[in-house]
């Protein structure tokens, strides 16, 4: 199992698909699905959903299985090696690309494995990375199931049972240009106007469970000129979904107002990535989740995240999803690794799932 699994999970990594660039490997995924004994085909968007019948079983409820085809970056020109430790790095300036590959090469190995299983659905998304856009535009019409595991999470000892609500806020203050010597006078300096209206907003933790933040600033062209345009890219979050719209607002009504007194214009552009959701502790894809990975040594607990994942989508759209560790390490990052220990723990995890999914 470990060997064929490891196989499959480096040749994935080796076929490029930073968000955005997934169809060569949504190609080959078609073929290995069908290898696999599933039924396969791109939505509108790209997206790849698959059918599996049951096995073993008869009479079951399906269940849907969710990984992201797409990686971050750097995530072109991908070398997996295999260390004398078990553990697979990349051999370059690289992420891995365990995430989600790793996710989907446990899932398909578990397919092939598994005795029993219910009937099962796959979907596979594209940019899940830069904002979950595929699973936002994946055809739902095509999923019959009601409830399933998003393989995405990195850590095999939590579950995630929910995320925040996500807003984007991007400012865009428009001063007027001047030369900075001769006739500052005549200008109205866009930087000053926008770090006048950062200064004013409250960021940081702003309760137990909201947050505000102002993350990229960009403006200016040169030294001896007032600047005519600057431009900030804030977020705000809450695990309450009211109280993340009410710190949007509050935060888009303070920056007008402290641009707008400074004699700026302001444009804002206001973007709900996604909305808060919570499966309860003691859902079915939590339970069967937590007693088979208890049967391969592992000893999970629900967790709620401030970051956001498709299964927020699913959830928000009725289908009760929990978020299932893949065994990653060092997501988003060059130091990105997985343990081959870790991948066969999380298939033989799968394995038990399907087992107590087909009861
Ligand atoms: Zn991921």
């Amino acid at each position: 199992m470990s060997q064929r699994m490891v196989g499959q999970f480096m040749a994935m990594v080796r076929i490029d698909s930073e968000s955005g660039d997934e169809g060569r490997f949504m190609e080959y995924l078609l073929g290995e699905v069908a290898a696999a004994g599933g039924e396969a085909a791109l939505d509108g968007y790209g997206n790849l959903i698959a059918s599996f019948p049951a096995k073993g079983c008869k009479g079951a409820e399906p269940i849907l299985l969710s990984c992201h085809g797409d990686t971050v970056k750097p995530g072109v020109g991908i070398e997996p090696v295999l260390g004398e430790d078990g553990v697979i790095r990349s051999a370059g300036e690289t992420i891995l690309g365990a995430d989600d590959k790793a996710g989907i090469a446990e899932v398909l190995e578990a397919l092939r494995v598994a005795p029993v299983r219910p009937p099962i659905e796959l979907a596979v998304s594209r940019q899940e990375e830069v904002g979950l856009l595929g699973v936002k535009a994946l055809d739902f019409s095509r999923l019959h199931a009601r409830r399933g595991f998003l393989m995405d999470n990195d850590t095999l000892d939590t579950i995630v049972i929910g995320g925040p609500t996500y807003i984007a806020i991007d400012v865009t203050v428009t001063g007027r240009a001047a030369h900075a010597g001769m006739e500052p006078e005549k200008g109205i300096n866009a930087i000053a106007a926008a770090a006048r209206a950062i200064a004013a907003l409250r960021l940081g933790r702003i309760d137990h469970e909201s947050t505000a933040n102002v993350g990229v600033i960009n403006g200016g062209l040169i030294r001896n000129g007032v600047p005519a345009s600057c431009t900030f890219l804030a977020e705000c979050r809450s695990a309450d979904h009211a109280k993340a719209v009410a710190l949007a607002e509050e935060m888009t009504r303070t920056v007008r107002a402290e641009v707008e007194a400074a004699g700026a214009g302001v444009a804002i552009v206001v973007d709900e990535k996604c909305r808060a959701v919570r499966i309860p502790e003691d859902a079915w894809p939590v339970r069967v989740a937590t007693r088979a990975l208890a049967t391969v040594g592992v000893a999970a607990t629900p967790v709620f995240i401030t970051g956001f994942t498709d299964a927020s989508i699913y959830n928000n759209r009725g289908i009760e999803m929990a978020v299932v560790g893949i065994g990653a390490q060092h997501e988003h990052s060059t130091e990105e690794c997985i343990a081959v220990a870790d991948m066969e723990r999380a298939a033989a995890a799968l394995v038990e799932i399907f087992r107590l999914a087909a009861e």
